[in-house]
């Protein structure tokens, strides 16, 4: 069943490049692994995939001593500044950064271990109350901060859409971290290129925005625990 989901999901990231003229090498399938076990995981990774999602440090750490570094792991869930020591460790992209107190602390945690951590900025575009990322207008303001750290190296932006119905009622989210990077690029001469946004519900439109990352699970491995 897995295979067959992920075979569907593939197929229709590939229609969705071609609806918006992209090509598909041009978007990342994270498989987004939170609920599913180790079997299920090895079961993805011989399907292909490279790109695992976690939204926890603590069931990335226990999955990762059994998979191992042969994945590119992923941090997408709010990450507390006293895990990023851990985080560091494991993780290639963090998608999670939402202040600058976090993007100090994983700045010198990488130091220490001689690394440049990669890292998106999440940005809470539909400024919902229950939602983790930095409000629109407070961007910028961070991005010239963070920029500066020299073991931080800032690849892009992520956002979480709105829980809608109807997917298009994503879409003024995805186009606003569009724009959102589009501004900041031009403005401070900046190239981050990457944008991470799209899930089960919504990786369709996303893509048709310009999402390079699409953050999946539900639609690989079916709706848990009901
Ligand atoms: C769980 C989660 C996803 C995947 O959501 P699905 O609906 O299962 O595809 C993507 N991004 C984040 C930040 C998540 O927490």
């Amino acid at each position: 069943m897995i295979a067959d989901n992920l075979k569907s999901v593939t197929q229709r990231i590939v229609r969705s490049c071609e609806k918006s003229d992209r090509h598909p090498s041009d978007v990342r399938l994270v498989c987004v692994t939170k609920e599913a076990g180790i079997d299920e995981i090895k079961e993805v990774l011989g399907s292909g995939v490279r790109d695992l999602g976690e939204a926890r440090v603590k069931d990335a750490l226990s999955k990762y001593r059994e998979i191992g570094p042969s994945a590119d792991w992923h941090l997408i869930g709010h990450l507390q500044a006293n895990k990023a020591k851990d985080a560091v460790k494991i993780f290639s992209l963090i998608h999670s950064v939402d202040s600058l107190r976090l993007a100090k602390e994983l700045d010198k945690e990488a130091r220490k271990i001689n690394k440049v951590q990669d890292i998106l900025i999440q940005v809470n575009t539909s400024q919902e109350a229950t939602k983790f990322g930095v409000a629109p207008a407070e961007v910028s303001g961070i991005f010239k901060e963070v920029v500066l750290y020299p073991n931080i190296n800032i690849k892009g932006f992520m956002t979480i859409a709105p829980e809608v119905d109807d997917p298009e009622l994503a879409r003024p989210y995805f186009r606003m971290l569009r724009e959102i990077k589009e501004n900041i690029n031009s403005m401070l001469n900046a190239q981050c290129s990457m944008l991470s946004m799209g899930m089960s519900n919504d990786f369709e439109v996303a893509i048709e925005e310009g999402s390079d990352i699409v953050r999946i699970g539900r639609a690989i491995f079916g709706v848990k625990g009901s």
